[in-house]
């Protein structure tokens, strides 16, 4: 039995009806941009992640270039971020002229070590930028210390982690910024790229809202230099009809790592992989269930799920300090060994809520099969 890593049809058909009067709404009044689809949409998920503002953008990438281009991060800054991570992290601190500075991850949580984080503060460090990795929060108590103490920004990229939470408060109300994605495979995934921008005060929030429209306000008065960085109000009406179901996906995503969890627990006590840990306090939204594969073996059992027709992936193979892109910054292997372990042993397997218990059973043959247990 084939099982994909990630079956968006199965998410799609019950609500097909739902989006496809969604869709048709947009053409009544045929507001392509902007419009009262985006400022409604904008509320509800700014509410969902308990910040107090949010705009809606055109990616998740574009969202943290928005967010550093609000903070006036540019040429002679500093970032801390972590390089175990999507490569728009990394990639958008350079394109706003900053030095990207990548430390250590915490190897049971693949998220940055705030320790680390505060050994790499310089004169230059403007903000933090922590990933929400996989859909579990960093450990924002000890980063917003940090950051309060030496007035840093922190920029969180939630992208993997809408309605994850830290010790209640949600991924996006925590630092001044929150990045969230709806690339297709996030937990909310739109039709298409789309991103949003959460702010937690109202002078970043309006900055940010100019910045989206080549910092005009009004029309054709530019006080910044911004872009376009909207979102479609076609991806917004389908988002909409999303959200309400976002939780209950959420749950489905939980149940079957819970389940996870009992059925690779044999593999896991006999030292051959590890599971994914929840931290103390935290929601986890698991977008990705990436357990580790220990002895050099993970390629050797990817290619055997393969073989099985067993979906999975590794993010990410490359740590962003060792990319041959930011060779300039001088990192060598060997340097962040956390990052550079996780990303040789980690392997992602499918999580999404509409896994049947008989396609996770598929799952946890094969895997067990290709360890010959
Ligand atoms: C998906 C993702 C992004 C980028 O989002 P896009 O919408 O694809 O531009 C950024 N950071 C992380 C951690 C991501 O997973």
């Amino acid at each position: 039995m084939p099982v994909p890593l990630l079956d968006i049809a199965a998410q799609y058909e019950p609500i097909a009806t739902e989006i496809q009067a969604a869709i048709a709404e947009v053409f009544k009044t045929h507001r392509y941009i902007g419009g009262p689809i985006i400022s409604r949409f904008e509320e509800q998920v700014a509410e969902y992640c308990g910040a107090p503002f949010g705009v809606g953008v055109s990616s998740g990438t574009d969202a943290l270039l928005v967010s550093l281009m609000a903070e006036c991060v540019g040429p002679g800054d500093e970032v801390i971020t972590t390089p175990f991570t999507f490569f728009a992290t990394g990639g958008c601190i350079s394109r706003v002229g900053a030095k990207p500075v990548f430390v250590d991850i915490k190897p049971d949580t693949f998220n940055i070590d705030p320790v680390c984080v505060e050994n790499a503060i310089t004169e230059r460090t403007r903000a933090i930028l922590p990933v929400h990795l996989f859909g579990q929060c960093a450990d924002m108590d000890a980063l917003e210390k940090i950051a309060s103490d030496r007035g840093l920004a922190i920029i969180e990229d939630a992208a993997q982690a809408i309605g994850s939470e830290f010790k209640g408060r949600r991924a996006g109300s925590m630092g001044h910024y929150g990045c969230f994605s709806f690339f297709p495979s996030k937990n909310l995934g739109g039709i298409g790229d789309g991103g949003f921008v959460t702010c937690n005060d109202e002078e970043r929030f309006e900055r940010v809202k100019k910045l989206r429209s080549h910092g005009a306000h009004p029309k054709y008065f530019h006080s910044l230099i911004g872009g376009n960085f909207r979102l479609d109000a076609i991806q917004a009406a389908v988002l909409e009809v999303k959200l309400r179901h976002l939780d209950n996906w959420h749950s489905g995503r939980q149940s079957n790592a819970e389940r996870y969890h009992t059925e690779l627990a044999p593999l896991a006590e006999r030292g051959l992989i590890s599971l994914p840990v929840q931290a103390e306090e935290r929601r986890h939204i698991w977008n990705q269930f990436t357990i580790r594969v220990h002895d050099g073996k993970r390629d050797q059992i990817r290619d055997a799920l393969k073989a099985a027709n067993v979906g999975n992936e590794v993010y990410y193979p490359v740590p962003l300090h060792l990319q041959d892109c930011f060779a300039q910054l001088g990192y060598e292997r060997g340097q962040l060994p956390h990052s550079e372990l996780a990303a040789a042993e980690v392997l992602s397997i499918p999580i999404y809520g509409e896994l049947s218990s008989a396609q996770q059973d598929e799952v946890v043959k094969q895997l067990k099969s290709a360890f010959s247990v």
